[in-house]
């Protein structure tokens, strides 16, 4: 027998930007972990008349802190007669994934972030400002790489926890880092990046440093911080006239792609560092300067897949892989 300390995971209904809630019940060694609930007139997401709400366990993996068997579980937030929340963007990538889930969509998230000390990235001088970037993207050195013993930890935390982490390195501003998650579905994108977020602002709490996902942590010549999503369907990974298909598909939905890619947008896509404006939609091949972005191998191999340069740091993993899933699948079928 014994028992297992499972942590439950859920977001909030706070707005633009939902944040972490979590609390941990002890189950007994052989269950799955239960439908719980918790006060949703603490978290934004119900009135104190009725504040019920209910955490329905959707993913669950190792919890890397306590280790085997302990685990993180991922929940839905529910209302008791067991429809969803409207904060619980997962449910609607459910319904979507149902309807398109032939079409075998995989996802690729590249997530940028960077580490924060009070109100200055990790690296920045209390006074005035580091060396201009150019040489931190994948860096080396005391001077050039900042944060480096966190995100190598935390790629170990996620490795151990199961997650399909596929790498990190050094992002374009001093103090910022980027990892990747690569998933065969759109749920289990988000499932898992919400978990390595978690993960990751779990491990620097202790030395009193936060996480920032804001597109835009510096104001002036600094880079932001995205979330480019690689994308790619069945049909992509085996024909160009697919991958040509989906890049147009996304041209005509451009203004709700960018309505759901992330608050302060704006900030970020203008033109400059590596983006291109939001009021513009181009792709390329090879192109870092496009919305959309072709990579060259996939060009030579006439098949593959696409990523989309636009969505920002601070995005709801859930609602972009829903919304990729929507609008190129749709068009595929259209074809
Ligand atoms: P970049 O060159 O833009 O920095 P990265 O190597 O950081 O690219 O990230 C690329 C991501 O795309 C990885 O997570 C990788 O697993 C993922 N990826 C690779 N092939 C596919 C595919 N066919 N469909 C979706 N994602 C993919
Ligand atoms: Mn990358
Ligand atoms: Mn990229």
């Amino acid at each position: 027998m014994g028992v297992y300390l499972a942590e439950y995971v859920w977001l909030d209904g706070y707005k633009p930007l939902p944040r972490f809630r979590s609390k941990t019940r002890v189950v007994n060694n052989g269950d799955e972990p239960p439908v719980w609930g918790f006060d949703g007139s603490s978290t934004e997401q119900a009135p104190g008349e009725h504040s019920d709400c209910v955490l329905q366990p959707v993913y669950w993996c190792t919890d890397p802190f306590r280790g085997d068997p302990h685990k993180l579980v991922m929940c839905e937030v529910m209302h008791p007669d067991g429809s969803a929340h409207p904060s619980n963007t997962r449910a609607k990538c459910r319904e979507v994934y149902e309807r398109f889930k032939h079409h075998e969509p995989w996802f690729g998230m590249e997530q940028e972030y960077t580490y924060f000390n009070g109100f200055l990235p990790l690296g920045w001088p209390v006074n005035g400002f580091p060396a201009p970037q150019g040489m931190y993207y994948c860096g080396v050195g005391a001077d050039i790489a900042f944060g480096r013993e966190y995100a190598e930890r935390h790629l170990e935390l996620c490795v151990n926890a199961g997650i399909g982490i596929t790498g990190t390195n050094a992002a374009v501003m001093p103090g910022q880092w980027e990892f990747q998650i690569f998933a065969k579905d759109p749920l289990t994108v988000g499932d898992q990046m919400w978990l390595a977020r978690w993960i990751l602002e779990r491990l620097v709490e202790p030395d009193g440093i936060h996480i920032s996902y804001h597109p835009k942590p510096m104001k002036g010549d600094w880079n932001g911080a995205g979330c480019h999503t690689n994308f790619s369907t069945k049909e992509m990974r085996e024909n160009y006239n697919a991958i040509l298909t989906a890049c147009e598909a996304l041209s005509k939905k451009h203004d709700t792609h960018i309505a759901n890619y992330g608050a302060d947008i704006e900030q970020r896509l203008t033109g400059k560092h590596e983006t291109c404006s939001y009021k513009e939609y181009k792709y390329g091949v090879s192109d870092r300067g496009a919305s959309v972005r072709i990579p060259w191998q996939v060009k030579r191999d006439g098949r593959g897949y696409i990523e989309d340069r636009r969505p920002n740091a601070n995005i709801d993993p859930y609602v972009v892989s829903c919304l990729m899933v929507e609008t190129i699948c749709t068009a595929l079928e259209e074809a």
